[in-house]
C-alpha cells in the first residue's frame, strides 16, 4: 500500500514584513542632511505603538465614556460593562482561574508595588530583574539571588535559597528586558510549590509575545502593562490568587474600595474593588482588552513565528558585526524574545543610537534599561544599546538597522 506524504508545511517568507498594522505604520522622519525616511521602531520592548484595530476601537467608544458602576444612563451602564468585559478578558487571556482576582493598575510597575503590599513573609527574587521587580518588595524581607550562568544551575540557586529559609512568595520576569531570553515559568512555580512560596511572574515583556497560562503554567500572580501589549499608556493588571489581596490593606483608600464608611472607619471591600479606589481609565482599559483579543486573533503560533525569525535574522546579523558584544545572561536559553541589547568594544551607545535615529530614522533605546544590577553584573561597558521589536516589524526594518549599525561603526566613534 502507498501512503500519502503529510504536505510539508509551508515554508516561513523569507524576507518576512508585519504580522500587523500598528498605529505608527507609514510613520516618516526628518533625517540629517534633509529629507524623510519611513520610521524604523526597534524600542518596542519599552512601549509597542497601539495596534490599528486598538486605535479603532478607543475611536468608537471615547464619545462615551462615563462613570463607571453608580451612574444610571446608559453611557455609564457602557463604560461599566466595557471595564467588566475587560475584566473578564484579561482573565481568560491569561488562563486565570475562576477565584483568581483581576485587579486594574497603571502598568506593570503599579502591579507589583500592590502584590508586595500583600505578600505576608519574605519575597525572593532574581538580580536579572527590572528594577520594577527588585524595588517594590520590602527592603527587610527581600532576598536577591544572583543569576548563574545556566538557567538550570539558576534554578537550583533559587531552590537553594527557598530550602535554606522559607520564604512567602519567589518573583522572577518571564523574560528579560535587557537579553530577551525567557524563563521556565511552570519550573518555576513546581521549584517555589514544592517549597512552600507562591510565584509571581513580571510578564510586562512575556505576556505581548507569548500566550502565557496562569493555571496551566500554576503561576500564583502575573503583573503586564498595556503599554507595551499594543495599548495606549496608563493600564496594567495584577492577576492571581485573591487571599493575600483581600486580607491586604487597600492599596489606595477612596470611593469604591468601600462598603460602608463612619466618621471613625470603614467597612473595606473585598475582590478587585478593594484596591481599585476612584475613577478609572476606562478608555485605556477597554484599549487593553482590545488589543489582548487582536492579539488572539493574530494567533500564538504565527505571532512567535514571526518574531523567532526575525530575531534570528537580527541575532545573525549582529553576529557577523565586527567591533560589537551582544549581551547574554544565560549560555542555556532555549527561547528568547526579540530583544538585543549590545555593548560596543570602542566609542559611545549614546552617540551610536542618536546617529541611528537623526542619520537614518531608526529608535532604539542605549542605557541600562532599568536592570543596573544585572547589567553592572554581565556588561563590561558602562551602557548598552538594545534593538527589540515586535507584530509591526519586517525584516526590512532588521536589515535597515544593521546596515546602518555597520556604516555607523565603520566610520567610529
Ligand atoms: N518589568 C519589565 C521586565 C519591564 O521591561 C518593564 C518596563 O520596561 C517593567 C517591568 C515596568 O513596566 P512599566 O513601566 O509599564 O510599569
Amino acid at each position: 500500500a502507498t501512503s500519502t506524504p503529510a504536505s510539508p508545511a509551508p515554508a516561513p517568507p523569507a524576507s518576512p514584513g508585519p504580522l500587523a498594522v500598528l498605529a505608527d505604520a507609514g510613520l516618516e522622519v526628518p533625517v540629517l542632511g534633509g529629507g524623510f525616511v519611513r520610521h524604523v521602531n526597534l524600542d518596542v520592548a519599552a512601549s509597542a505603538p497601539a495596534l490599528v484595530a486598538v486605535t479603532a476601537h478607543v475611536a468608537r467608544v471615547l464619545p462615551y465614556y462615563s462613570s463607571v458602576h453608580r451612574g444610571a444612563g446608559y453611557p455609564s451602564q457602557l463604560s461599566t460593562s466595557l471595564v467588566e468585559e475587560a475584566r473578564g478578558t484579561v482573565a481568560r487571556h491569561v488562563g486565570a482561574r475562576d477565584d483568581d482576582l483581576v485587579v486594574f493598575t497603571r502598568n506593570t510597575t503599579d502591579a507589583l508595588n500592590l502584590l508586595a503590599n500583600a505578600v505576608p513573609g519574605d519575597t525572593v527574587v532574581l538580580d536579572l530583574e527590572h528594577h520594577a521587580n527588585l524595588l517594590p518588595w520590602r527592603a527587610d524581607a527581600r532576598r536577591v539571588v544572583v543569576a548563574r550562568r545556566t538557567i538550570a544551575e539558576t534554578l537550583d540557586a533559587l531552590d537553594a535559597e527557598l530550602a535554606r529559609c522559607p520564604a512567602a512568595l519567589l518573583t522572577v520576569t518571564g523574560a528579560s528586558n535587557v537579553t530577551g531570553e525567557v524563563l521556565p515559568i511552570a519550573r518555576l512555580a513546581e521549584l517555589a510549590h514544592a517549597r512552600g512560596a507562591r510565584l509571581a511572574i513580571d510578564a510586562a515583556q512575556l505576556l505581548p509575545h507569548r500566550r502565557v497560562d496562569i493555571a496551566a503554567s500554576g503561576v500564583d500572580y502575573l503583573a503586564f502593562s498595556g503599554h507595551k501589549a499594543y495599548a495606549p499608556f496608563g493600564t496594567g493588571a495584577l492577576v492571581g490568587r485573591a487571599d493575600w489581596l483581600d486580607a491586604a490593606p487597600a492599596y489606595l483608600a477612596g470611593g469604591g474600595a468601600v462598603a460602608a464608611v463612619r466618621v471613625d472607619g470603614a467597612d473595606w471591600k473585598r475582590g478587585a474593588d478593594r484596591h481599585e479606589a476612584g475613577t478609572p481609565n476606562v478608555i485605556g482599559i477597554a484599549a487593553l482588552a482590545r488589543a489582548l483579543t487582536e492579539l488572539e486573533r493574530l494567533g500564538e503560533a504565527a505571532r512567535a513565528r514571526h518574531e523567532r525569525a526575525l530575531t534570528e535574522r537580527l541575532h545573525a546579523g549582529l553576529a557577523a558585526q565586527r567591533g560589537i558584544r551582544v549581551i547574554r545572561g544565560f549560555d542555556d536559553a532555549d527561547d528568547r524574545l526579540g530583544i538585543a541589547t549590545i555593548e560596543l568594544e570602542r566609542g559611545s551607545v549614546g552617540r551610536l543610537a542618536a546617529a541611528l535615529a537623526a542619520e537614518h530614522g531608526i529608535s532604539v533605546r542605549a542605557g541600562r534599561f532599568c536592570a543596573h544590577p544585572f547589567f553592572d553584573r554581565v556588561a563590561t561597558r558602562a551602557n548598552g544599546l538594545r534593538a527589540s521589536l515586535g507584530a509591526g516589524t519586517s525584516a526590512d526594518d532588521v536589515d535597515r538597522f544593521l546596515a546602518a549599525l555597520a556604516t555607523l561603526i565603520a566610520d567610529g566613534p
